[in-house]
């Protein structure tokens, strides 16, 4: 079935530099839309639908985008990349996609949109990367947490997750605890296209989610009290997911993903240094596996009512930079980890205190482990023939 396409005329020309973040926000306007796309020149935009919509699906979808241009375009500014590394001509050997061959060799496998089981190559290498990652954590003596994948919907209330990020979060359930409901569940559960047939009803409310970010457990075992010793460094490694939608592609952006992350709490000062410490060392790392990339300012994927203030703040005081490995395949960048200051959002929202009686501040350093994987073999080819020669010695 070939799909239908609607050109959309946009109220407002979206810029350049706002194309992307429109384009990804648009995943979540419709259920009907299978792909979108900002053209060339920002005026139109172009949506791969299933069927060809009537009229009143057309107005409907019509409005919806014109709203989520609005909400992200009127009174945008563009935000000033700053670039603190640059790597990016690193000469790197390969120039396919790698997952391609991936799925050939099996080492992925793919279970759903955004879900993929990994082989023997891809978690060798992901285990080598956290080796490197725990490095960097032993060099701040960062003591070790186990955080739970699940997370109480209150604490992300608390932190207002709810309104940055409503599109990406994962809902968790279980059957009422009530024996119709659960006879009834074993007895008629099934598949079919749209998944589980099983009513809602049967389901208990939502207390529960999946857990979109690992530093956050941290902050909710700090909360309401003084901060011990008056900083703490702490990692873990964490389950991580995001629902991207049609935006799920690959090992790139997946729904269910792992991330390690370094996690400084305490003043302003030693939270911003500790930031830039990880930076540096991390740069010495990231020569040594041959890593073209590049770090630049960056904002978190806020939701559309959230976006042009959210971001403009986050860029003005230098919150977020990440790090973009390039991808010559596609000759575009990944962000495989990003260098984080919250300033002191957590330390107020969960009233964790410095012993001066004012808010902690808090930062992490984040690294994601699929995306740090694929990244390297997009750049060096599957064959540990063609890597630099630290990273076979370490995987031999
Ligand atoms: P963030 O907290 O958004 O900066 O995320 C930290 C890191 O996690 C990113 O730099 C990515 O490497 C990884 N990450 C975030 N979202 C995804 C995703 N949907 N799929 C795979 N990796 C992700
Ligand atoms: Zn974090």
């Amino acid at each position: 079935m070939s799909a239908e396409i609607l050109e959309i005329v946009s109220t407002l020309p979206i810029p350049e530099y706002l194309s992307g973040e429109v384009q990804s926000k648009l995943a979540y306007v419709d259920e009907a839309i299978l792909q979108a796309q900002v053209t060339p020149g920002g005026e139109r935009i172009r949506l791969s639908l299933a069927a060809a919509p009537d009229s009143e699906q057309r107005s409907r979808l019509e409005d919806k985008v014109q709203r989520v241009v609005a909400s992200m375009v009127k009174g945008a500014i563009k935000l000033k990349v700053q670039v603190l590394e640059d790597h990016l001509d690193r000469p790197v050997p390969y120039a396919l996609d790698p997952m391609e061959a991936l799925l050939a060799r099996k080492e992925v496998n793919p279970e759903a949109v955004g879900i993929f089981a990994v082989g023997p190559l891809l978690s060798r290498l992901i285990q080598f990367f956290e080796g490197l990652f725990l490095e960097l954590a032993d060099s701040f003596d960062a003591a070790p947490y186990r955080f739970p994948t699940l997370i109480p919907a209150r604490y992300l209330e608390r932190v207002n997750y709810f309104r940055a990020f409503p599109h990406s979060l994962s809902f968790v359930t279980h059957l009422r605890t009530d024996l119709d409901a659960i006879d009834h569940f074993a007895q008629h559960a099934a598949c079919d296209e749209h998944g589980l047939n099983e009513p809602l009803t049967s389901f208990a409310g939502i207390e529960t989610l999946l857990s979109p970010a690992v530093c956050y457990h941290l902050y909710f075992a700090l909360a309401d009290q003084p901060l011990p010793g008056g900083q703490v460094v702490a990692t873990a490694v964490g389950t991580c997911f995001r629902y991207e939608a049609i935006n799920l592609t690959s090992l790139e952006r997946l729904w269910n993903f792992t991330m390690r992350e370094v996690i400084f709490v305490g003043a302003k000062d030693f939270v911003l240094q500790s930031r830039e410490i990880a930076r540096q060392r991390m740069a010495a790392v990231f020569e040594k596996i041959g890593l073209a990339y590049r770090v630049e300012s960056a904002n978190d994927p806020f939701f559309i009512g959230e976006f042009r203030k959210q971001a403009a703040f986050q860029s003005a005081f230098q919150l977020k930079f990440e790090i973009r490995a390039r991808l010559p395949f596609k000759e575009s960048t990944l962000a495989v980890g990003s260098y984080n200051y919250h300033q002191d959002f957590f330390g107020r929202q969960l009233n964790i205190t410095l012993p001066d009686g004012s808010p902690a501040h808090t930062g992490c350093v984040a690294f994601g482990l699929e995306r740090m994987a694929f990244a390297f073999l997009a750049q060096y080819g599957l064959e540990p023939s063609g890597w630099p020669e630290f990273v076979r010695q370490a995987l031999a």
